[in-house]
């Protein structure tokens, strides 16, 4: 990198012979920093300094990665759902956000923990409590497609901290009202499982 910036453009033969190896032991290293973005190439000049920093690359490589290959099967129920079966169902279900749907499985709404906490404070009579009057609804979800990156997702969940995030597709019925289809989620947990992988290299 220290000749490319240096000397570029340089050839990988010019490279090779500047560190006193072979341009064919030299190749594979050129062609990961040529992949990775941190070289660019042009046939007959040679290699030169792309002027991204490796931190830059990392930015475009995560911001690659996208909802889509991350998210979850979404657990969902109606809201006329009782404050009672969404606890049981976040029980069963091992998850810490319920996304609340309506007909034809548009989004409606979503409950966390907390909210369902609240409820059981309060004293009311969870078995008759639908979930529709403690949980927080449209328009005020936050919610992603699964073509956006993980790296909108993750700022989205700490920019309005939350838990999770619908993952969404526009439907538009030809005699129906034109919603948002909820056909995944994607959580904290998501995430923490993707920089895992990512730092074991996979
Ligand atoms: P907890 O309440 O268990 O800490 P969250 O931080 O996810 O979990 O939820 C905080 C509040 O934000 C709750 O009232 C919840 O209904 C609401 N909430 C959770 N997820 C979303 C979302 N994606 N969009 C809008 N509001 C949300």
């Amino acid at each position: 990198m220290e000749i490319v910036k240096k000397s570029g453009p340089i050839t990988g033969e010019q490279i090779a012979e500047k560190l006193s190896l072979t341009r064919a032991t030299l190749r594979p290293d050129l062609a990961i920093l040529n992949m990775v973005g941190l070289l660019e190439a042009r046939p007959r000049v040679g290699y030169f300094y792309s002027g991204k920093s490796p931190y830059q690359v990392i930015a475009d490589e995560l911001r690659g990665i996208l909802v889509e290959s991350v998210k979850s099967i979404p657990v969902v129920v109606s809201e006329e759902c009782s404050v009672y079966d969404a606890v049981v169902n976040m029980f069963i279900k091992d998850v810490g956000t319920l996304v609340v749907v309506k007909k034809g499985g548009l989004l409606e709404g979503v409950l966390s923990r907390k909210d369902l906490l609240k409820t059981t404070l309060g004293g009311h009579d969870i078995h008759n409590l639908p979930v529709g009057v403690v949980m927080t609804r449209m328009p005020n979800i936050v919610y992603i497609t699964a073509g956006e990156s993980v790296w909108s997702a993750a700022k989205m969940i700490i920019d309005h901290e939350v838990d999770a995030l619908p993952v969404v597709r526009k439907v538009t019925p030809p005699d129906g009202e034109e919603g948002w289809e909820v056909i995944g989620r994607i959580s904290k947990t998501n995430i923490a499982r993707l920089f895992v992988e990512l730092g074991e290299g996979k």
